[in-house]
């Protein structure tokens, strides 16, 4: 059964470009105060559960770092470092999101530049999952051999994930384009975490030429993979919500599962780094705090400018 809350709009009362495929009711109105999307918070329409997924996720992350605290000294345990980067990471980024979720029903401008921010924030929190990449998830030999050209190429990548979020939404925004929007980036993403995946890759090898060493560690990064894999696919192909339009305009469209999978993804990711620092294996790697908060805030400061082109 169709569900319409009271007050929301069909997509045909819509601009173009504020519409979702296969979502037909439960839109808010456009051009209302900012309070109305506020207060909005707690009414249910096609954006609620979008807005709410990540509300709680901010509260686990939040959690996971209290916990955390109680068992190391942030202060004066390098190897929390990169772990609390990536924390922080994923809270600004899940933030940046459920503000953008919120508020971008208010007109086409709010969506496109609230939409930028949020894929601003997305590459910082890609930024933080290389981080732990070569920092907790590398063995000592591959860390040693790739730390320097990896970093390098991994802020370019960072850096140019956001430029090319920017240009598809701007240039390829309408709901015509999504698949070609959406298809180019996730083969971005893609190509991106191959660059991360170099870090593990030798573990793997090691495994494949019978040294069980690191098989409770490829485990975990398996459990990474598989919900990396099943975001990208939530994220891209709008199911499914396009094979019953209507159906899931409230709860259960592609965006809330994508945002849920992304968490898990994240939990999975912080899960599998306190293995790592617990079995002693990523003791080698020694990021220095001035380094990490020089490449952080030329990330943070190159996603936010890209974000505004
Ligand atoms: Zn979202």
């Amino acid at each position: 059964m169709v569900w319409n809350p009271p007050n929301t709009l069909s997509a045909s009362k819509m601009p173009a470009l504020l519409q979702n495929r296969g979502i037909v009711f439960g839109y808010r109105q456009i051009n209302q105060p900012w309070s109305y999307y506020a207060r909005s918070i707690c009414q249910f329409h096609n954006e609620t559960f979008n807005i709410w997924t990540h509300l709680i996720a901010i509260f686990i992350h939040l959690s996971m770092i209290y916990q955390y605290a109680e068992e190391c000294n942030f202060y004066r345990d390098k190897q929390s470092w990169t772990l609390l980067i990536f924390s922080v990471c994923c809270i600004y980024s899940t933030t940046i999101s459920v503000i953008a979720h919120i508020f971008h029903s208010k007109n086409v401008d709010a969506h496109y530049s609230l939409f930028l921010f949020d894929y601003a924030g997305a590459y910082m929190y890609a930024y933080a999952s290389g981080l732990i990449a070569i920092y907790y998830y590398s063995d000592e030999y591959t860390y040693g051999m790739i730390v320097n050209v990896y970093l390098v190429a991994h802020l370019i990548f960072s850096f140019g994930g956001v430029v090319l979020m920017c240009i598809m939404k701007t240039s390829f925004g309408h709901r015509d384009h999504q698949r070609t929007r959406k298809g180019l980036l996730s083969l971005f993403f893609s190509l991106h975490a191959i660059l991360m995946s170099v870090t593990v890759a030798r573990k793997y090898w090691l495994l494949m030429n019978g040294n069980h060493q690191y098989l409770a560690s490829i485990t975990n990064y398996n459990w990474i993979y598989l919900y990396f894999i099943l975001g990208g696919l939530s994220y891209s192909c709008h199911s499914p919500e396009v094979f019953l339009p209507g159906m899931f305009d409230i709860i259960g469209q592609s965006h809330q599962i994508f945002h849920i999978i992304a968490t898990l993804t994240q939990i999975s990711q912080i899960r599998a780094v306190r293995f790592e620092i617990s079995k002693g294996y990523a003791s080698y790697g020694h990021p220095s705090l001035p380094s990490l908060f020089i490449l952080s805030t030329i990330s943070l400061g190159g996603s936010t400018a890209g974000s505004r082109e």
